[in-house]
């Protein structure tokens, strides 16, 4: 690239992006987007209705004869653009994503790095969409395998990572020859439109990558939808679960990620100080709002009366400012809903009588008395029946179940309703093979705190935290994003023999 592209331009009411440019619609509903860490309101979004759905998806239909033509090295050419400027401000989306999240700023860059792992994985779809051939299958006869786009496909996106969950999604899709609609979440939407205007910086053509702000509207508008061919979720397992249903319903191709319930099993072998940094850090990092965060510590045998009061001290002096300050370890809570909700759970865990060893609620930061703040809560004596242990808390909360022996934490894990990722800490190898071999979850750790596969490898939970067959990203998006087909051609000297009635078999 000859020179520095012009830095993009954040409005006060974040917009939609269609064909190629920033669209509002005046007299359209709209919500207003928060700063967590001072909890003012600093913008608004638009939020879609059913026609600015529509517009979107004629758009991205009109585009996609030309784009999925385009010889997969040229889509990946525009791809490797986008990737350079992804790299040149990715300190930019960063930011933009601590002021609408929350999340402290390395964190923020560590997920803008992870979404552009995949931008370049993407990079290689020539080599990704090779087929499969076989010569002389019969005599004369010849038969391949390619993968074809789907056509106009869509993604719907949570709060928690708002420019690396979409890219699980549209450079995938993209890549692939597909066109997309993303529809990001309502309460940090501005990472998406800061996307689409560097991928239009990048060269690509209008109405192959579009937004849609919104909400419910937007979403079953998308849903509903005959042109979209595609669904990919990732979001709360309720509505996880609706869209799979009523996708699969119309006929769409859907995969919706769902909730988590994350488990570290820690051996009494384990390195107690490597345990419990990772533990800390899994479990109040982006301040547990993360589907991959640690939220039960499942301690065996005897190593809780060593680990726990370690826990304490570490989660009291927590450092939780507002995340741009860089020495930050966590940060505010996405909404005042969320904050309400999340405490709301600590007195439910002392009702029912798990033992409150740290309380995080009610904490004020100085100069940010009015952020969505409460500090890192930990809950010993934790029972699998208690509500706090069952369901999906989503913010700064570790709850300790105290177990006998390695079978009684194997049982409990794969017990529970979710399946997205869990981590055993032990230094005895054939314990972690046993684990990684009998646990009933679709992402493992070894010693590993969090476990998201790299770009590769994809990424899928199992039970209620996955609904269909793919995973995110890797080869298995390539396959969720497109349909194979099977070709059979022979020449003409073998033709005019007749018709053949019975199966045909090699000969
Ligand atoms: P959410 O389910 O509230 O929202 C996700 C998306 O669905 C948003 O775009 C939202 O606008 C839309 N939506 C919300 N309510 C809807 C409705 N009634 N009908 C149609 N669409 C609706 O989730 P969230 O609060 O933004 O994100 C947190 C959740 O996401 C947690 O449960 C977390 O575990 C999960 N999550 C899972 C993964 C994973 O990989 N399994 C990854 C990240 C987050």
């Amino acid at each position: 690239m000859s020179k520095q592209p012009p830095m993009p331009v954040m409005s006060n009411m974040v917009s939609q992006w269609i064909h190629g440019q920033s669209v509002t619609h005046p007299g359209a509903r709209s919500q207003d987007v928060f700063n967590p860490a001072t909890g003012q309101a600093t913008r608004k979004v638009e939020l879609a209705s059913l026609e600015t759905v529509n517009e979107a998806v004629a758009s991205a239909r009109a585009a996609f004869p030309a784009w999925s033509d385009m010889p997969p090295i040229r889509r990946a050419r525009i791809m490797n653009q986008f990737l350079a400027l992804l790299n040149t401000y990715k300190n930019e989306l960063a930011s933009i994503i601590t002021q609408e999240h929350g999340k402290v700023f390395t964190d923020a860059q560590g997920e803008v790095m992870r979404g552009i792992d995949i931008v370049e994985f993407a990079c290689g779809i020539p080599q990704l969409l090779k087929g499969d051939f076989t010569d002389q299958v019969s005599t004369g006869i010849d038969n391949w395998t390619l993968r074809q786009p789907l056509g106009v496909v869509a993604g719907i996106t949570p709060f928690n990572f708002p420019c690396m969950v979409p890219c699980w999604m549209f450079p995938m899709a993209i890549a692939a020859g597909n066109t997309f609609i993303l529809k990001p979440s309502e309460r940090d939407p501005s990472a998406a439109i800061f996307m689409a205007q560097l991928f239009k910086e990048a060269g690509l053509p209008d109405g192959v990558f579009n937004v849609v702000q919104g909400d419910k509207v937007a979403v079953d508008g998308l849903l509903e939808h005959p042109d979209v061919k595609a669904i990919s979720f990732v979001g709360s397992t309720p509505i996880a679960q609706y869209i799979y249903h009523r996708g699969a319903e119309l006929g769409k191709r859907v995969q919706a990620l769902g909730g988590a319930k994350n488990h570290m099993v820690v051996m009494p072998d384990a390195d107690i100080d490597q345990a419990v940094d990772g533990l800390i850090g899994a479990a109040y990092g982006s301040a547990g709002e993360r589907c991959m965060a640690i939220s039960v510590a499942v301690l065996v045998g005897d190593v809780a009366d060593k680990i726990v009061p370690l826990l304490a001290e570490r989660a009291k002096t927590l450092k939780i400012k507002n995340g741009l300050e860089l020495d930050a370890e966590m940060g505010p809570i996405v909404t005042r809903q969320a904050l309400e909700r999340i405490e709301g759970y600590v007195e439910i865990g002392v009702q029912e009588g798990a033992t409150l060893v740290v309380d995080g609620r009610g904490l004020k930061v100085p100069g940010h008395e009015q952020g969505f703040f409460t500090g890192g809560t930990l809950f010993d004596n934790v029972t699998s029946d208690m509500r706090i242990y069952k369901e999906e808390i989503f913010g700064p909360v570790l709850s300790c179940v105290r177990v006998k022996d390695f079978a009684q934490a194997i049982e409990l894990v794969n017990a529970h309703e979710f399946g997205n990722g869990v981590s055993c800490y032990t230094r005895d190898g054939n314990v972690a093979r046993e684990f990684g071999r009998r646990i009933q979850v679709g992402m493992v750790g070894i010693n590993v705190p969090i476990p998201v596969p790299m770009a590769w490898h994809g990424f899928g939970g199992w039970k209620k935290s996955l609904f269909g067959d793919m995973h995110a990203y890797g080869e298995e998006g390539v396959r969720f994003y497109t349909k194979q087909k099977s070709i059979m051609q022979r020449w003409p000297e073998t033709i005019g023999k007749g018709a053949e009635f019975v199966m045909p078999t090699a000969k």
